[in-house]
C-alpha cells in the first residue's frame, strides 16, 4: 500500500471532514451558546458545507495547494475569527515544503507545524489559553515526531487524532484566556473549547479516512 494519498485521495479525505464537522454542528453550537456567543457550530458548518460544494471543482496541480484552496474556501464562507483561524489552519502550510503529487506524514508534518506557528503568532494565544491550539498543538507534535521516527501515515495520523482528542479533552478544566470565552471566566470551565472540539472532530475525520482506506486496500489484497 502506497504509504501517501493523491490529491483525489486528499480531496475525499476533506469530503470526510467536511462530513464529520457538519453532523456535529448542535454540539458545537451548544458549548458556544454556554461560553461564547452560539455561532461556532454555525460558522464551521457553513464552512465545510462550502467546501463540499467547492470540492469538484478545485483544481490544483499539488497537494499544498489543494490544502490553501480549502482554506481559502474556509476563509471565504465562514468570516469572523474562526473564520480566519481555521482558515490559517489548511492555508498556511502551503509553502512549508516544496509542491507535492502526494500527502505524506512529512509533508502534512511541516505543513501543519507552520499554520500552527501562524494561527499563534497571530492571534497570541499559547497552550493552556482554552482555543483550538490546546487540542492542534499536541496532534501536529505528534504528526511531525511520527514522521521522524518513520512511522506510516496512518499511525502517525492515529497518534495524532488521540492526542487531539486529548487536548480537547484538557481544555475542559481550563479558564478561557482568549477570544469571547475569556469574559465568561471560571464559568468557562467544565465544558470544552468549542474550536478545539472542531480541531479534534477534523482529526478524527483523518484518522478514520485512513484506517478506512487501510482497511479497503488490505480486503483487496487478498
Ligand atoms: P467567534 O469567537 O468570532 O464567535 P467562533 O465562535 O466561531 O468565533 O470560534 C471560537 C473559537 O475560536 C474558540 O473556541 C477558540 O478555539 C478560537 N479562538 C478564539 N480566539 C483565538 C485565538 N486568539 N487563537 C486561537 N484560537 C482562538
Ligand atoms: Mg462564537
Amino acid at each position: 500500500m502506497n504509504d501517501y494519498l493523491t490529491i483525489e485521495e486528499v480531496k475525499a479525505m476533506f469530503g470526510c471532514i467536511a462530513e464529520m464537522v457538519i453532523e456535529n454542528e448542535s454540539w458545537l453550537t451548544q458549548i458556544d451558546s454556554q461560553i461564547g456567543d452560539g455561532d461556532h457550530g454555525i460558522g464551521m458548518t457553513i464552512g465545510f458545507k462550502a467546501v463540499q460544494k467547492q470540492l469538484p471543482q478545485l483544481y490544483v496541480t499539488s497537494v499544498n495547494a489543494l490544502f490553501k484552496e480549502v482554506g481559502m474556501v474556509l476563509l471565504d464562507a465562514m468570516g469572523g475569527a474562526s473564520g480566519v483561524i481555521f482558515g490559517t489552519m489548511f492555508i498556511s502550510g502551503y509553502g512549508a515544503t516544496p509542491q507535492k503529487k502526494y500527502l505524506d506524514l512529512d509533508t502534512l508534518g511541516k505543513m501543519f507545524e507552520r499554520s500552527l506557528k501562524l494561527i499563534k503568532s497571530r492571534g497570541q494565544a499559547k497552550l493552556g489559553d482554552k482555543t483550538m491550539i490546546d487540542s492542534f498543538e499536541p496532534a501536529v507534535i505528534q504528526l511531525v515526531k511520527s514522521a521522524q521516527t518513520g512511522a506510516s501515515l496512518c499511525e502517525g495520523m492515529s497518534c495524532a487524532a488521540k492526542a487531539a482528542k486529548g487536548g480537547m479533552e484538557a481544555s475542559k478544566m481550563l479558564q478561557a484566556e482568549k477570544g469571547r470565552a475569556s469574559s465568561y471566566g471560571m464559568q468557562s470551565v467544565g465544558l470544552p473549547d468549542p474550536g478545539a472540539v472542531s480541531v479534534s472532530l477534523i482529526f478524527q475525520a483523518m484518522d478514520s479516512f485512513l484506517k478506512s482506506r487501510r482497511e479497503s486496500i488490505n480486503e483487496n489484497d487478498i
